[in-house]
């Protein structure tokens, strides 16, 4: 195959991964350069207590997973990611709603990887805002993994991207999307709606 197939097959796949993305619940995807992705450590620093009350509970939490420092080195070894979006109400969004609206989203970057890597991406990685304890071991009072054990959910709950330091705002950004910033405080009818985002390095 020459230059110009390879890279015409490669877009070909990213398009479907996109499209498969938006099948499976994404209100938007795209492909971004990993270059315009953007790793601050201020960000992971705010998965630290008090500001997150699960801080450490999980395998897919600091201080369990690499941070900006990994996140940095990972990004030099891939070229493209997959950015997915699920837009969701602000009420929702503040509300404990949000969490079946996280385990959508861990669900649809774990199937976009595991798509990615049978489509010859096989080195495809997902992240995903939230942390997967609240969002599937809330009942449980422990992380398995952190016990000893495998995950319970090894086909669905992805690493914490806050966790990595992933600056959301420049990748919605990168991706050609204005992000909605909703904390505790914001007014429903002044920001109507905001976007959960995950995304899937493919290489
Ligand atoms: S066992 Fe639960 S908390 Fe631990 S990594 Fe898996 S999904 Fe996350």
């Amino acid at each position: 195959m020459g230059d110009r197939e390879a890279a015409n097959n490669r877009c070909e796949r990213l398009t479907r991964l996109e499209g498969l993305a938006c099948e499976w619940g994404a209100s938007r995807a795209a492909t971004v350069a990993t270059a315009d992705i953007v790793v601050n450590d201020a960000f992971a620093e705010l998965c630290r207590l008090p500001d997150c009350p699960v801080y450490g509970l999980s395998a897919g939490c600091p201080p369990h997973v690499g941070g900006p420092f990994e996140m940095r080195k990972l990004l030099t070894r891939y070229q493209r990611a997959i950015v997915l979006k699920i837009d969701v109400p602000t009420d929702i969004l503040l509300s404990e709603e949000r969490f079946s609206v996280y385990r959508v989203l861990h669900e649809i970057v774990a199937a976009v990887e595991q798509a990615a890597v049978e489509k010859g991406f096989s080195n495809a990685r997902a992240f995903a805002g939230g942390s997967c304890k609240r969002i599937f071991c809330a009942d449980h009072p422990d992380c398995s993994v952190l016990a000893g054990a495998p995950c319970r959910h090894p086909d669905r709950a992805r690493p914490s991207m806050s966790g990595y330091g992933i600056d959301v705002s420049r990748l919605m950004n990168a991706a050609g999307w204005q992000m909605s910033w909703i904390t505790r405080n914001t007014s429903a009818e002044e920001v109507p709606m905001g976007a959960l985002v995950g995304m899937v390095l493919v290489g």
